[in-house]
Protein backbone atom coordinates (compact mmCIF):
# COMPACT_ATOMS: atom_id res chain seq x y z
CA UNK A 1 0.00 0.00 0.00
CA UNK A 2 1.37 3.08 -1.17
CA UNK A 3 1.04 6.23 1.83
CA UNK A 4 -0.35 9.21 0.18
CA UNK A 5 1.07 11.50 2.65
CA UNK A 6 4.27 12.55 4.65
CA UNK A 7 2.22 11.73 8.01
CA UNK A 8 0.80 8.41 6.47
CA UNK A 9 4.32 7.50 6.08
CA UNK A 10 5.98 8.70 9.00
CA UNK A 11 2.97 6.99 11.24
CA UNK A 12 4.18 3.52 9.45
CA UNK A 13 7.82 3.92 10.16
CA UNK A 14 7.12 4.87 13.94
CA UNK A 15 6.99 1.57 15.79
CA UNK A 16 10.39 0.52 13.86
CA UNK A 17 13.30 -0.76 16.16
CA UNK A 18 16.08 1.54 14.15
CA UNK A 19 19.42 2.02 15.50
CA UNK A 20 23.21 3.02 13.77
CA UNK A 21 22.52 -1.06 11.73
CA UNK A 22 20.82 -4.04 12.06
CA UNK A 23 16.82 -5.39 10.21
CA UNK A 24 14.73 -2.30 11.38
CA UNK A 25 16.89 -0.12 9.14
CA UNK A 26 16.73 -2.89 6.54
CA UNK A 27 12.59 -2.90 7.07
CA UNK A 28 12.30 1.10 7.12
CA UNK A 29 14.11 1.63 3.77
CA UNK A 30 12.51 -1.29 2.32
CA UNK A 31 9.03 0.63 3.20
CA UNK A 32 10.85 3.69 1.60
CA UNK A 33 11.91 1.27 -1.41
CA UNK A 34 7.98 1.00 -2.22
CA UNK A 35 7.71 4.93 -2.81
CA UNK A 36 11.03 5.88 -4.59
CA UNK A 37 13.57 4.55 -6.37
CA UNK A 38 15.94 3.76 -3.82
CA UNK A 39 19.30 1.49 -3.92
CA UNK A 40 20.32 -0.33 -0.33
CA UNK A 41 23.87 -0.36 0.55
CA UNK A 42 25.63 -2.36 2.81
CA UNK A 43 28.96 -2.42 4.37
CA UNK A 44 30.32 -4.66 6.01
CA UNK A 45 31.04 -4.51 10.14
CA UNK A 46 34.98 -3.73 10.35
CA UNK A 47 35.34 -1.70 7.88
CA UNK A 48 37.78 1.27 8.41
CA UNK A 49 36.64 4.80 7.63
CA UNK A 50 38.66 7.47 8.03
CA UNK A 51 39.24 7.51 11.60
CA UNK A 52 36.61 5.27 12.41
CA UNK A 53 35.33 1.49 12.31
CA UNK A 54 31.46 0.44 11.35
CA UNK A 55 30.66 -1.25 14.40
CA UNK A 56 29.24 -5.01 14.53
CA UNK A 57 25.76 -4.93 13.58
CA UNK A 58 22.94 -4.93 16.33
CA UNK A 59 19.70 -6.86 16.56
CA UNK A 60 17.42 -7.03 19.02
CA UNK A 61 14.36 -9.20 19.68
CA UNK A 62 12.66 -8.52 23.04
CA UNK A 63 13.31 -7.16 26.24
CA UNK A 64 11.72 -6.50 29.94
CA UNK A 65 12.03 -6.16 33.17
CA UNK A 66 9.92 -8.26 35.58
CA UNK A 67 9.61 -7.89 39.41
CA UNK A 68 10.19 -10.89 41.78
CA UNK A 69 5.98 -11.71 41.33
CA UNK A 70 6.19 -11.56 37.54
CA UNK A 71 4.66 -8.72 37.01
CA UNK A 72 5.96 -6.90 34.02
CA UNK A 73 7.63 -3.09 34.58
CA UNK A 74 8.95 -2.18 31.01
CA UNK A 75 8.32 -4.27 27.95
CA UNK A 76 9.88 -3.14 24.47
CA UNK A 77 7.36 -4.60 22.95
CA UNK A 78 5.28 -1.77 24.19
CA UNK A 79 7.88 1.46 23.25
CA UNK A 80 11.54 0.76 21.57
CA UNK A 81 12.83 3.28 23.68
CA UNK A 82 12.80 1.26 26.67
CA UNK A 83 15.99 -0.40 25.54
CA UNK A 84 19.18 1.80 25.46
CA UNK A 85 20.73 1.33 21.89
CA UNK A 86 23.08 -1.28 21.25
CA UNK A 87 22.17 -2.96 24.32
CA UNK A 88 23.72 -6.34 25.06
CA UNK A 89 22.02 -9.47 26.23
CA UNK A 90 21.15 -9.93 29.76
CA UNK A 91 19.39 -12.79 31.55
CA UNK A 92 19.85 -11.93 35.24
CA UNK A 93 17.91 -11.96 38.46
CA UNK A 94 19.37 -9.03 40.69
CA UNK A 95 18.71 -6.50 43.09
CA UNK A 96 16.91 -3.34 43.01
CA UNK A 97 19.94 -1.30 44.17
CA UNK A 98 22.50 -3.10 41.30
CA UNK A 99 19.55 -2.41 38.70
CA UNK A 100 19.60 1.05 39.73
CA UNK A 101 23.00 1.00 37.77
CA UNK A 102 21.27 0.41 34.69
CA UNK A 103 18.02 2.24 34.75
CA UNK A 104 17.92 5.79 32.99
CA UNK A 105 15.24 8.03 33.47
CA UNK A 106 14.39 12.08 33.23
CA UNK A 107 13.14 13.76 36.74
CA UNK A 108 12.51 16.80 34.77
CA UNK A 109 10.28 14.68 32.37
CA UNK A 110 8.61 11.82 35.15
CA UNK A 111 6.19 10.70 32.22
CA UNK A 112 8.87 10.37 29.58
CA UNK A 113 11.08 7.59 28.44
CA UNK A 114 14.37 8.56 27.56
CA UNK A 115 16.32 7.36 24.40
CA UNK A 116 19.69 6.49 25.38
CA UNK A 117 22.12 5.20 23.23
CA UNK A 118 25.71 3.14 23.54
CA UNK A 119 27.05 2.55 20.43
CA UNK A 120 30.71 2.09 21.45
CA UNK A 121 30.78 0.17 24.48
CA UNK A 122 29.19 -2.65 25.51
CA UNK A 123 26.73 -2.49 28.44
CA UNK A 124 22.88 -2.58 29.01
CA UNK A 125 20.26 -0.62 30.24
CA UNK A 126 16.45 -0.09 30.20
CA UNK A 127 14.78 3.52 29.78
CA UNK A 128 11.60 4.01 31.40
CA UNK A 129 9.92 7.01 33.14
CA UNK A 130 11.09 8.77 36.12
CA UNK A 131 7.50 8.20 37.72
CA UNK A 132 7.57 4.35 37.29
CA UNK A 133 11.13 4.20 38.77
CA UNK A 134 10.55 6.03 41.80
CA UNK A 135 8.08 3.43 42.67
CA UNK A 136 10.17 0.23 42.71
CA UNK A 137 10.22 -1.49 45.72
CA UNK A 138 13.45 -2.63 46.84
CA UNK A 139 13.70 -6.68 46.04
CA UNK A 140 14.80 -8.94 43.40
CA UNK A 141 14.02 -8.41 39.97
CA UNK A 142 14.16 -9.84 36.46
CA UNK A 143 16.12 -8.33 33.57
CA UNK A 144 16.38 -9.68 30.07
CA UNK A 145 17.32 -8.58 27.17
CA UNK A 146 17.39 -10.50 23.96
CA UNK A 147 19.92 -8.82 21.71
CA UNK A 148 23.13 -9.87 19.38
CA UNK A 149 26.02 -8.69 18.22
CA UNK A 150 27.30 -10.11 14.96
CA UNK A 151 29.87 -9.36 12.26
CA UNK A 152 27.16 -8.33 9.99
CA UNK A 153 26.70 -4.96 8.09
CA UNK A 154 26.12 -1.18 8.40
CA UNK A 155 22.81 -0.39 5.78
CA UNK A 156 21.70 2.88 4.14
CA UNK A 157 19.95 3.88 1.18
CA UNK A 158 20.79 6.10 -2.01
CA UNK A 159 18.90 7.15 -4.48
CA UNK A 160 20.35 9.10 -7.29
CA UNK A 161 18.54 11.41 -9.73
CA UNK A 162 20.00 12.54 -12.98
CA UNK A 163 19.51 15.99 -14.42
CA UNK A 164 20.79 17.92 -17.27
CA UNK A 165 24.07 18.78 -15.56
CA UNK A 166 26.27 16.08 -13.86
CA UNK A 167 26.75 18.72 -10.89
CA UNK A 168 24.59 17.82 -7.82
CA UNK A 169 22.31 18.62 -4.93
CA UNK A 170 23.05 16.09 -2.08
CA UNK A 171 20.19 15.96 0.17
CA UNK A 172 20.55 13.39 3.63
CA UNK A 173 18.69 12.37 6.34
CA UNK A 174 19.16 9.84 9.08
CA UNK A 175 17.83 6.76 9.67
CA UNK A 176 18.94 5.80 13.01
CA UNK A 177 16.70 7.19 15.31
CA UNK A 178 13.80 4.66 16.48
CA UNK A 179 10.27 5.48 17.83
CA UNK A 180 10.95 9.36 17.36
CA UNK A 181 8.86 11.04 15.37
CA UNK A 182 10.46 14.60 15.17
CA UNK A 183 13.96 13.32 15.47
CA UNK A 184 14.46 12.36 12.39
CA UNK A 185 11.41 10.56 11.05
CA UNK A 186 9.94 13.80 10.04
CA UNK A 187 13.16 14.82 7.83
CA UNK A 188 12.85 10.91 6.83
CA UNK A 189 9.70 11.72 5.32
CA UNK A 190 9.91 14.98 4.23
CA UNK A 191 12.81 14.03 1.84
CA UNK A 192 10.80 10.70 0.54
CA UNK A 193 8.27 13.35 -0.66
CA UNK A 194 11.25 16.19 -2.16
CA UNK A 195 12.12 12.92 -4.33
CA UNK A 196 8.42 12.47 -5.23
CA UNK A 197 8.57 15.50 -6.42
CA UNK A 198 11.87 16.22 -7.98
CA UNK A 199 11.02 12.43 -9.71
CA UNK A 200 7.83 14.36 -11.52
CA UNK A 201 10.15 17.19 -13.25
CA UNK A 202 12.72 18.38 -15.46
CA UNK A 203 15.75 18.73 -13.20
CA UNK A 204 18.90 21.30 -14.32
CA UNK A 205 20.80 19.98 -11.57
CA UNK A 206 21.65 16.22 -10.62
CA UNK A 207 20.51 14.81 -7.04
CA UNK A 208 22.24 12.73 -4.44
CA UNK A 209 20.07 11.67 -1.81
CA UNK A 210 21.24 9.94 1.18
CA UNK A 211 19.24 7.59 3.92
CA UNK A 212 22.02 6.57 6.83
CA UNK A 213 22.57 6.47 9.95
CA UNK A 214 23.80 9.44 12.02
CA UNK A 215 27.90 10.04 11.80
CA UNK A 216 28.98 6.79 10.86
CA UNK A 217 26.52 6.85 8.29
CA UNK A 218 28.11 10.37 6.82
CA UNK A 219 31.49 8.96 7.63
CA UNK A 220 31.79 5.88 5.63
CA UNK A 221 29.67 7.01 2.70
CA UNK A 222 32.16 9.90 2.40
CA UNK A 223 34.91 7.74 2.50
CA UNK A 224 33.86 6.22 -0.58
CA UNK A 225 32.90 9.00 -2.31
CA UNK A 226 34.20 12.31 -1.32
CA UNK A 227 36.37 13.24 -4.75
CA UNK A 228 32.96 13.01 -6.83
CA UNK A 229 30.76 15.22 -4.44
CA UNK A 230 33.53 17.43 -3.87
CA UNK A 231 33.68 17.66 -7.56
CA UNK A 232 30.04 18.28 -8.05
CA UNK A 233 27.95 19.13 -5.01
CA UNK A 234 27.06 22.75 -5.55
CA UNK A 235 24.43 22.77 -2.64
CA UNK A 236 23.10 20.43 0.00
CA UNK A 237 21.18 19.83 2.91
CA UNK A 238 21.01 17.56 6.52
CA UNK A 239 16.70 16.75 6.40
CA UNK A 240 15.88 16.55 9.86
CA UNK A 241 13.38 18.09 12.83
CA UNK A 242 10.99 19.12 10.06
CA UNK A 243 7.04 18.51 11.63
CA UNK A 244 6.94 20.12 14.72
CA UNK A 245 4.46 23.63 14.47
CA UNK A 246 7.40 25.95 15.87
CA UNK A 247 9.04 27.97 13.55
CA UNK A 248 11.75 27.89 10.75
CA UNK A 249 15.45 27.63 11.62
CA UNK A 250 18.17 27.24 9.83
CA UNK A 251 21.51 25.74 10.77
CA UNK A 252 24.33 27.48 8.10
CA UNK A 253 27.19 25.52 6.57
CA UNK A 254 30.15 25.99 8.20
CA UNK A 255 31.30 28.60 5.21
CA UNK A 256 28.17 30.36 6.06
CA UNK A 257 27.91 31.86 2.54
CA UNK A 258 27.57 28.97 0.23
CA UNK A 259 24.94 28.97 -2.49
CA UNK A 260 22.52 26.25 0.45
CA UNK A 261 22.87 29.28 3.09
CA UNK A 262 22.45 31.88 0.72
CA UNK A 263 19.18 30.25 -0.86
CA UNK A 264 17.58 29.48 2.61
CA UNK A 265 17.67 32.72 3.63
CA UNK A 266 16.46 34.59 1.05
CA UNK A 267 13.85 31.64 0.65
CA UNK A 268 13.04 31.95 4.53
CA UNK A 269 12.99 36.37 4.23
CA UNK A 270 10.32 35.84 1.43
CA UNK A 271 7.93 33.32 2.23
CA UNK A 272 8.07 33.86 6.81
CA UNK A 273 9.81 36.85 7.32
CA UNK A 274 11.18 35.72 10.93
CA UNK A 275 13.65 32.59 10.99
CA UNK A 276 16.35 31.86 13.89
CA UNK A 277 19.30 31.22 12.26
CA UNK A 278 22.14 29.34 13.92
CA UNK A 279 25.64 29.60 13.02
CA UNK A 280 27.94 25.91 12.89
CA UNK A 281 29.24 26.76 15.84
CA UNK A 282 25.64 24.83 17.05
CA UNK A 283 25.61 22.01 14.33
CA UNK A 284 24.50 18.75 15.60
CA UNK A 285 23.92 16.27 12.76
CA UNK A 286 25.69 14.70 9.56
CA UNK A 287 26.91 18.59 8.57
CA UNK A 288 29.46 18.12 10.82
CA UNK A 289 31.06 15.64 8.87
CA UNK A 290 30.16 17.47 5.20
CA UNK A 291 31.32 20.54 5.96
CA UNK A 292 34.56 19.24 8.38
CA UNK A 293 38.06 20.88 6.65
CA UNK A 294 39.39 19.27 3.46
CA UNK A 295 35.76 18.31 3.23
CA UNK A 296 34.23 21.32 3.00
CA UNK A 297 31.05 20.38 0.74
CA UNK A 298 28.20 23.55 1.20
CA UNK A 299 25.47 22.05 3.46
CA UNK A 300 23.20 23.57 5.58
CA UNK A 301 19.76 22.14 7.44
CA UNK A 302 16.67 23.84 6.88
CA UNK A 303 14.52 23.20 10.24
CA UNK A 304 11.48 23.97 12.37
CA UNK A 305 12.47 23.74 15.95
CA UNK A 306 16.60 22.17 16.10
CA UNK A 307 17.13 19.36 17.62
CA UNK A 308 17.91 20.27 21.43
CA UNK A 309 15.94 23.22 21.71
CA UNK A 310 12.24 21.72 22.70
CA UNK A 311 11.64 19.55 25.44
CA UNK A 312 10.46 16.57 23.66
CA UNK A 313 13.80 15.81 22.45
CA UNK A 314 15.19 12.84 22.78
CA UNK A 315 12.30 11.14 24.55
CA UNK A 316 8.64 9.26 23.96
CA UNK A 317 7.44 12.73 24.02
CA UNK A 318 8.91 13.61 20.38
CA UNK A 319 5.82 11.13 19.40
CA UNK A 320 3.00 11.39 16.54
CA UNK A 321 1.00 13.67 18.33
CA UNK A 322 4.13 15.97 18.69
CA UNK A 323 4.44 15.95 15.01
CA UNK A 324 1.93 17.42 12.52
CA UNK A 325 1.03 16.43 9.36
CA UNK A 326 -0.02 20.09 8.25
CA UNK A 327 3.79 21.37 9.68
CA UNK A 328 5.15 18.18 7.68
CA UNK A 329 3.47 19.47 4.35
CA UNK A 330 4.77 23.28 4.94
CA UNK A 331 8.72 22.20 5.36
CA UNK A 332 8.49 20.15 2.54
CA UNK A 333 6.44 23.24 0.44
CA UNK A 334 9.93 25.50 1.61
CA UNK A 335 12.32 22.43 0.44
CA UNK A 336 10.62 22.59 -2.36
CA UNK A 337 10.86 26.22 -2.75
CA UNK A 338 14.68 26.66 -1.48
CA UNK A 339 15.75 23.87 -4.56
CA UNK A 340 13.55 26.13 -7.17
CA UNK A 341 15.39 28.69 -6.21
CA UNK A 342 19.03 26.79 -6.62
CA UNK A 343 17.01 25.43 -10.24
CA UNK A 344 16.59 28.76 -11.41
CA UNK A 345 19.53 30.66 -9.99
CA UNK A 346 21.73 31.59 -13.12
CA UNK A 347 24.09 34.47 -14.13
CA UNK A 348 22.17 37.02 -16.75
CA UNK A 349 23.44 39.68 -18.47
CA UNK A 350 21.61 42.52 -20.17
CA UNK A 351 22.44 42.95 -24.17
CA UNK A 352 21.49 46.29 -24.51
CA UNK A 353 23.90 49.85 -23.52
CA UNK A 354 21.44 52.48 -21.43
CA UNK A 355 18.18 50.69 -20.13
CA UNK A 356 16.20 48.84 -23.24
CA UNK A 357 12.61 50.70 -24.60
CA UNK A 358 10.18 47.98 -22.85
CA UNK A 359 7.36 49.23 -24.62
CA UNK A 360 9.03 48.12 -28.09
CA UNK A 361 9.03 44.55 -26.75
CA UNK A 362 5.80 44.55 -25.36
CA UNK A 363 7.18 44.62 -21.94
CA UNK A 364 5.65 47.86 -20.35
CA UNK A 365 1.86 47.35 -20.15
CA UNK A 366 -0.28 50.04 -21.20
CA UNK A 367 -2.57 49.33 -18.47
CA UNK A 368 -1.56 49.16 -15.25
CA UNK A 369 -2.76 46.60 -12.48
CA UNK A 370 -1.11 46.24 -9.02
CA UNK A 371 -0.49 42.95 -10.34
CA UNK A 372 0.97 45.01 -13.30
CA UNK A 373 3.03 47.39 -11.22
CA UNK A 374 4.63 45.11 -9.43
CA UNK A 375 5.98 43.04 -12.39
CA UNK A 376 6.94 46.40 -14.00
CA UNK A 377 9.39 47.41 -10.92
CA UNK A 378 11.05 44.01 -10.94
CA UNK A 379 11.36 44.50 -15.12
CA UNK A 380 12.78 48.02 -14.44
CA UNK A 381 15.16 46.45 -12.04
CA UNK A 382 16.27 43.18 -13.04
CA UNK A 383 17.43 45.48 -16.42
CA UNK A 384 19.25 47.76 -13.98
CA UNK A 385 20.84 44.90 -12.38
CA UNK A 386 21.63 42.17 -14.39
CA UNK A 387 24.98 42.81 -15.39
CA UNK A 388 26.89 39.37 -15.92
CA UNK A 389 28.63 39.34 -12.43
CA UNK A 390 26.28 38.70 -9.62
CA UNK A 391 24.11 35.81 -10.34
CA UNK A 392 20.17 35.69 -9.63
CA UNK A 393 19.92 35.02 -6.43
CA UNK A 394 22.11 37.93 -5.12
CA UNK A 395 20.53 40.47 -7.96
CA UNK A 396 16.57 39.12 -6.31
CA UNK A 397 18.22 40.23 -2.91
CA UNK A 398 19.58 43.65 -3.96
CA UNK A 399 16.13 44.75 -5.63
CA UNK A 400 14.22 43.06 -2.89
CA UNK A 401 12.56 40.85 -4.84
CA UNK A 402 11.74 37.16 -5.07
CA UNK A 403 13.62 35.06 -7.22
CA UNK A 404 10.70 32.94 -7.81
CA UNK A 405 8.71 36.24 -8.86
CA UNK A 406 11.58 37.11 -10.91
CA UNK A 407 11.46 34.18 -13.03
CA UNK A 408 8.35 34.86 -15.30
CA UNK A 409 9.94 38.29 -15.93
CA UNK A 410 13.30 36.45 -17.25
CA UNK A 411 11.64 34.16 -19.57
CA UNK A 412 10.01 37.17 -20.48
CA UNK A 413 13.58 39.28 -21.29
CA UNK A 414 15.28 36.16 -22.42
CA UNK A 415 12.06 35.00 -24.89
CA UNK A 416 12.60 38.94 -26.34
CA UNK A 417 16.36 38.44 -26.58
CA UNK A 418 16.98 41.28 -23.75
CA UNK A 419 19.47 39.13 -21.46
CA UNK A 420 21.87 36.37 -22.34
CA UNK A 421 22.92 33.72 -19.91
CA UNK A 422 26.22 33.67 -19.10
CA UNK A 423 27.75 30.29 -18.80
CA UNK A 424 29.00 28.89 -15.68
CA UNK A 425 30.06 25.60 -18.20
CA UNK A 426 33.48 24.27 -16.72
CA UNK A 427 34.66 20.75 -16.74
CA UNK A 428 30.95 20.56 -15.00
CA UNK A 429 28.75 21.85 -17.43
CA UNK A 430 26.07 20.07 -19.53
CA UNK A 431 26.51 16.25 -19.44
CA UNK A 432 27.23 15.22 -23.02
CA UNK A 433 25.50 12.66 -24.79
ZN1 LIG B 1 18.85 12.83 17.57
Amino acid sequence: MEENSPYDLLKKLFPLCRSLTGDGNRETLRIIQELIPLKVAEIPSGSEVFDWTVPQEWNIRDAWIKDSRGNTIVDFRNNNLHVMGYSAAVDQKIPLEELQQHLYSLPQLPDAIPYITSYYKERWGFCLPHRLRENLQSGDYFVYIDSEYKAGYLTYGECYLPGEEAREILLSTYICHPSLANDNLSGVVVTVFLVKWLLSLPRRYSYRILFIPETIGSIAYLHSHLAEMKEKTVAGFVLTCCGDTGGFSYLSSRNGNTLSDRAVRHVLKHKVGKFTEYTFLERGSDERQFCSPGVDLPVGSLMRSKYGTFPQYHNSLDNLEFVHAQALEETLAMYREVLSAIELNRTYQIKTLCEPRLGKYGLYPSVSTPKTIDEIRIINNLVAYLDGKKDLLAVAETIGSYILDCFPVIAQLLEKSLIKEIGTEGSLGKVSG
